[in-house]
C-alpha cells in the first residue's frame, strides 16, 4: 500500500537502516545522503520515509512531505555551498525518463557547470 514500506525496495532499506548509506541530513518525514554513482561533485538524494512510487504521487498522497523534500533540497545545496552557484533538482518520473528506483526521490546535483536541456 502506498506509504507503507516495500520489502523490495531499495531506498526503504536505506531508511530502515538495512543497507547502508552515507547520510547527508535527516529529518522526521526524509532522509538525504549521497548518489552511489555520483554525476556532479554534489550528488545527493533526498527522500521520503515513507514509499511512493515517484514525486508525483508523492505530492498527491502526502503534500506536506512533499513540500519536506524540496525544502530538504534547498538544505542540502545550502549545506554543499553550492547554492551560490547555482544547483539541480531532478524528479526522474518513469522509466522513460530515467527513473530506475521507485521510491520518491529528488537528486540534487551541483558543484559543476550544468547545461540544458539535459540529456
Ligand atoms: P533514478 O535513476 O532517478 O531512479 O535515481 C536513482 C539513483 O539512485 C541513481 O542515481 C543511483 O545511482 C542511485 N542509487 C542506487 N543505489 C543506491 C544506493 O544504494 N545508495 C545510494 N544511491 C543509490
Amino acid at each position: 500500500m502506498a506509504g507503507e514500506p516495500q520489502s523490495d525496495c531499495l531506498f526503504c532499506k536505506i531508511v530502515a537502516g538495512e543497507v547502508p548509506a552515507t547520510l547527508v541530513r535527516e529529518t522526521e518525514t526524509t532522509l538525504a545522503f549521497r548518489d552511489i554513482n555520483p554525476q556532479a561533485p554534489t550528488h545527493v538524494l533526498v527522500i521520503p520515509r515513507l514509499h511512493y512510487p515517484d514525486a508525483a504521487s508523492l505530492a498527491a498522497a502526502a503534500p506536506t512531505v512533499a513540500a519536506d523534500v524540496l525544502r530538504e533540497a534547498g538544505e542540502v545545496a545550502e549545506l554543499e555551498k553550492v547554492d551560490g552557484s547555482g544547483y539541480r533538482i531532478v524528479l526522474n518520473t518513469g522509466t522513460g525518463a530515467g527513473q530506475t528506483v521507485f521510491h520518491a526521490h529528488a537528486h540534487v546535483l551541483g558543484g559543476r557547470g550544468l547545461t540544458w536541456p539535459p540529456g
